[in-house]
């Protein structure tokens, strides 16, 4: 990952240079993790262009995670889908990765934001599968955390709020100073929740689980586009929970998030998934899911937001670039 190549950013309804989307120290934010939403998206490059993936759910996300958290965005939401696309053709982008982030800003240092601004930033950088060009094709190996997946009574598993990634941080980084390239956490009911910043499906004799919203996940749209080329492959794809029993004994297990696409386990803690290499069924869902976002199949067309041709009617006061 790099930012080398990044040189505008979309901060406040302005398009401004990366060296000056800066903030100040005594942003609520880096405080009390108060990044109150946030989104992570992909961009492809198609044969008609860059094309957004699923940027309709993504703000749908954002808004529900803002609703969550009781917070009233300063931009509508068309204005937040014309920003994600002023910020790809203004880097002029044929494929990278956008984070929209709203955080409470600098005012006061009490933990209730209320004397704070509500900020808007979208960034893009060009950003490489998550775990590795090899693991997309090899698969990865996992360890189960000593980490547990927060409950969603402790605050909202569905919202992408800053703060509640440092569990996911604590999770990644003892994976990897143990040598693996990814963490799976159990939820406070001992079942198997997700990846840091994945959702886990296993398979086992042809029939596909997922965890479901009351298992102490994100919501994740990789996921419901997975479950639906799934289905759509004629596959039974049951939603319910995860136990530790059914990981041990899957034939194929699989991670998905927009970072880390459709990425298969080829081991859980030096224990081989099946015969330790990506399945048939991890492997058919993984192409139909790149063919989908690559505009190579006319059947997802429709999760595809053309940044040429966006329709989202924004505000941006200021586009130095043209
Ligand atoms: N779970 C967590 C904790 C995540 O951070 C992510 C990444 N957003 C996901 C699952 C996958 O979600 P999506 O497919 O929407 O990226």
């Amino acid at each position: 990952m790099s930012f080398d190549r990044v040189n505008w950013v979309w901060m406040n309804g302005e398009i401004v240079q990366w060296s000056k989307a800066t903030i100040h120290v005594s942003t609520h934010a880096l405080h009390y993790g108060t990044g109150v939403f946030f989104e992570g998206i992909r961009c492809y490059e198609t044969p008609e262009g860059p094309a957004v993936f699923r940027l309709e759910e993504h703000l749908d996300r954002l808004f529900a995670s803002a609703q969550l958290h009781g917070v009233k965005l300063p931009y509508l939401r068309n204005e937040v889908g014309s920003a994600v696309c002023q910020v790809i053709q203004a880097n002029q982008f044929s494929s990278c990765y956008i984070r929209p982030i709203v955080f409470f800003g600098s005012g006061a240092l009490t933990l209730h934001p209320r004397n704070c601004p509500v900020e808007v930033v979208v960034m893009a950088w060009p950003w490489a599968p998550l775990l590795g060009q090899g693991g997309l094709e090899h698969g990865v190996r996992v360890t189960v955390s000593p980490w547990r997946k927060f409950h969603p009574r402790m605050m909202p598993a569905t919202a992408k709020a800053s703060g509640q990634y440092v569990n996911s941080v604590l999770a990644v980084r003892d994976a990897v100073e143990r040598g693996f390239d990814e963490a799976l956490l159990l939820n406070v009911e001992g079942g198997v929740a997700e990846g840091p910043g994945e959702n886990l499906f296993l398979v086992r004799d042809g029939r596909i689980r997922t965890n479901g919203a009351r298992h102490s996940i994100l919501m994740g749209i990789t996921r419901d586009s997975v479950m639906t080329i799934a289905s759509d492959l004629g596959y039974d794809v049951d939603e319910g929970a995860l136990s530790v029993e059914e990981l041990a004994l899957a034939d194929e297990a699989f991670l998905t998030g927009t970072a880390a696409e459709v990425t298969p386990i080829r081991e859980v803690d030096g224990i081989p998934v099946g015969r330790g290499f990506p399945g048939e069924v991890t492997r058919l869902v993984q192409q139909a899911f790149f063919a989908a976002v690559r505009g190579q199949s006319a059947r997802y067309r429709r999760w595809l937001h053309f940044v040429d041709e966006c329709w989202f009617d924004g505000a941006c006061s200021a586009m130095p670039w043209i």
